[in-house]
């Protein structure tokens, strides 16, 4: 491991090198005031980390002077947080509240050195005397209170003789300091409230400028990192501890941005509103950003590891892609699981030639994965495979069960579509299908081509399982408030059915369900007899980025079926079709589109005219062109400028992705592609010098995926080229991108 792979290690390798301190001792020090969240297992990842690949050490402190918010269901829930990631800390769990002997000591100590006082100004006009920013402050009269008195009120005040709100213990600094946290910081203030360890035993509470440096003193911290809204109350914590004339070694204190991702809420206080206003199930609810919310739904904590490590500690605040985390507990799972079949939306299929029955052996594993283990798939009859996966008018590119499409039972046979049985309402119900028996996955001499092979089990031996699909809790990017919910970020299935072993063998807790996603056994309610899984993640990114088609764009023009029948071509589209595979080399399903079509087959001959590119061109016009077609009553572009259109492509004057962006504009004004490009400066980027600042830019903000990369991680290659071209706005040339990036990770 690289000790020094960021800044907060540099300094303590530094450190440990000079001589300062003879070990390396961190603490996590959160408020007990709700469940800890990702962004606190960042900051327990980092000392925790830290102090592991140091030799050092790391206390867990609860920072609990806060007595009405704070409770110990929530030390608990911060013990386990620690816990399920791996990490031990040193000695007990400390409260900063078994060292309110030693705070109050040290505040007598500062009165006494008359660097503290007693304030009585309430509230507004100690906001007021504090001045603003371009404004000095203004000292209170009280600050000329002797030691004495002081001495006298501070007592009275720790003793309960005074209500809330009347005196503040302050320390005496500068009311003119330009950082406004030095103006006369409080340190002390009255609370007649039951605190949930101390009891009654105190009416006055220590503020966090003053017992978190004092805190960290008394355990012998050395390094106490926290994030970067602290950094002015830095000057406090130096100021405390030098005031003090502590003995060396003495703590210092860093800051390092906080960890925020986007469609996520993290703050405790907004966590709890959710909880609170049952809005989601509890702190573990698997929607929420909270480790035991994360716990509950699946992820591992290696993955949180691995995402940690992955988004690294830097200086400057900044938003993290949900998907990375995603991807971090997908790329942990892939290899790690048993994979199995879960049909989610059963349709019975009734293989009107098989008798019998059989059991057929199936690896939990795919053979590129260091795992081993089988299970038996039993097999007869019935069966039952998901209704998606049958369609009797299949969109285009359906690639599953047809009236027309045979498809593999996957490890198993191809069956072919005989009777579709429906009820009264039209329904479909029932498939009769028959299978081939000499098409067995392993030993297939059917000669039969199938485009795909679907997910099944079988009738009697099937399981009946609970399904819980979470989806994002928040609908925005940068949720507000509880507004931005999305409605749908629970989807219950009561009946899904699951192949036996799963059940009955257990052979894990997660699984990958085949084609549907990850799946965690519900620690809490699954129940033998009534199980329950947790939808961990998708198997891929979710396509909510990706623009999607309207939907009218997804059936397939009428004149292919008619009544669920798919109309057989007729001569003349025959022969296109034909031409099309064979001659332009186009795969089938553009073919088809377009051979069936005589007003797109006419616009696709009179492009090709033009700009000989058939694959391209006949890609733009079977989706972008049919839609258009589809949609409205005449087209705002003829098929030369289509034609300019992919020829700009093919020149690479512009990427794919931008010629999307183009076309959209096209279809509304008729403008000339070129027109376009050039007025909104899309033309693509090739030259290297261009675009290798960019590369080195990104380069250096991400030294650890750069470490991780060169340290053998190469599909990090996807990573800095993506954000390349994010940076671009889309314009850079991937190939050149790719290129670049490869050849200066390789350096
Ligand atoms: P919240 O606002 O969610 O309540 P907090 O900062 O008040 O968070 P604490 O319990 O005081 O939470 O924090 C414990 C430690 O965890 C602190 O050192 C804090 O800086 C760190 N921490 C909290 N949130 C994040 C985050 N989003 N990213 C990184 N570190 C965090
Ligand atoms: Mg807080």
């Amino acid at each position: 491991m690289n000790k020094s792979k960021d800044f907060l290690r540099r300094i303590v390798q530094e450190d440990l090198n000079a001589g300062k301190y003879p070990q390396v001792h961190t603490r996590f020090p959160p408020e007990p005031n709700g469940f800890p969240h990702i962004g606190h297992a960042k900051s327990i990842t980092l000392n925790f980390g830290i102090a592991r690949d140091f030799q050092g050490l790391c206390n867990l402190r609860m920072d609990d002077t806060n007595p009405t918010t704070e409770d110990t269901a929530y030390v608990e829930a911060l013990k386990d947080a620690v816990e399920w990631l791996g990490f031990k800390w040193e000695g007990n769990v400390r409260f900063t509240s078994d060292y309110f002997p030693e705070i109050y000591a040290y505040a007598i100590e500062l009165i006494k050195m008359g660097k503290a006082y007693v304030d009585s100004l309430n509230d507004e006009e100690i906001r007021e005397y504090r001045g603003t920013v371009t404004q000095e402050g203004k000292r209170s009269k009280y600050a000329d209170r002797s030691i004495e008195e002081n001495l006298d009120l501070f007592e009275r005040m720790k003793n309960g003789e005074f209500p809330d709100g009347t005196h503040l213990l302050r320390a005496k600094i500068d009311m003119a300091a330009a950082n406004m946290k030095m103006r006369d910081p409080i340190l002390y203030r009255i609370r007649h409230a039951h605190h949930f360890r101390t009891g009654d035993s105190w009416a006055i509470y220590p503020l966090y400028d003053f017992a978190h440096c004092l805190s960290d003193y008394i355990e012998g911290i050395t390094h106490s990192f926290c994030t970067l809204e602290f950094e002015n109350n830095h000057d406090i914590y130096d100021w405390v501890l030098d005031t003090l004339n502590l003995t060396p070694p003495r703590p210092y204190q860093y800051e390092f941005a906080r960890l925020n991702i986007n469609y996520t809420v993290m703050s405790k206080r907004k966590l709890l509103e959710l909880v609170e206003k049952g809005i989601i199930n509890g702190w573990d609810d698997p929607r929420l950003p909270t480790i035991a919310g994360y716990k509950r739904r699946g992820y591992t904590p290696e993955s949180i590891l691995n995402f940690c490590e992955q988004i690294g500690i830097a200086k400057a605040n900044s938003m993290v892609d949900v998907a990375q985390l995603e991807f971090a507990i997908r790329d942990d799972l892939n290899t790690k699981v048993p994979r199995v079949m879960c049909v989610i939306n059963p349709l019975k299929v009734t293989i009107i030639n098989y008798e019998g029955s059989e059991e057929i052996e199936a690896s939990y594993y795919p053979h590129d994965v260091p795992k081993e283990g089988t299970r038996k798939l039993p097999f007869s009859k019935e069966i039952y495979i998901n209704k998606d996966d049958f369609s009797e008018n299949p969109p285009k590119g359906y690639f599953r069960l047809t009236p027309n499409q045979p498809v593999r039972l996957k490890y198993a046979y191809i069956i072919t579509c005989q009777e579709v049985i429906k009820d009264a309402n039209g329904d479909i119900i029932e498939i009769k299908a028959i299978y081939h028996p000499d098409s067995k996955s392993g030993s297939d001499s059917s000669g039969i081509k199938v485009k795909s092979a679907i997910q099944w089990v079988e009738a009697k031996s099937a399981k009946k399982v609970e399904l819980r699909l979470y989806d994002r809790l928040f609908k925005d990017e940068i949720p507000e408030g509880i507004e931005a919910i999305n409605p749908d970020s629970l989807k219950i299935i009561k009946d899904a059915l699951i192949e036996p072993a799963v059940i009955t063998d257990r052979p894990d807790e997660r699984f990958q369900f085949e084609r549907e996603g990850y799946f965690y056994a519900d620690p809490i309610d699954y129940h033998d007899g009534a199980p329950v899984f947790n939808k961990i993640v998708a198997l891929k990114e979710s396509s909510a980025k990706k623009k999607k088609a309207p939907k009218t764009a997804e059936r397939p023009s009428k004149k292919v079926q008619i009544d669920g029948e798919v109309t057989p071509m007729t001569a003349e589209e025959e022969t296109r079709f034909e031409y099309y595979t064979k001659e332009l080399k186009l795969n089938s399903e553009v073919a088809n589109t377009l051979a069936r079509d005589t007003k797109l087959s006419r616009f696709f001959q009179e492009a090709l005219k033009i700009h000989n590119s058939p694959i391209n061109l006949a890609n733009l016009i079977s989706n972008e062109v049919a839609r258009e077609f589809k949609q409205k009553e005449s087209l705002t572009f003829t098929p030369i400028q289509i034609a300019q259109l992919v020829k700009m492509i093919d020149e690479e004057t512009i990427s794919t992705k931008i010629a999307k962006e183009v076309f959209e504009a096209m279809s509304k004004s008729g403008e000339n592609p070129e027109k376009i490009v050039q007025e909104k400066g899309l033309i693509q980027i090739s030259d290297p010098a261009q675009i290798l600042p960019i590369i080195n830019d990104i380069i250096a903000k991400n030294p650890d995926n750069v470490a991780k990369y060169q340290a053998g991680n190469k599909k990090l290659l996807g990573f800095f080229v993506g954000q390349t071209l994010k940076a671009t706005g889309g314009k850079a040339n991937p190939k050149v991108v790719n290129e670049l990036v490869g050849k200066r990770l390789g350096e």
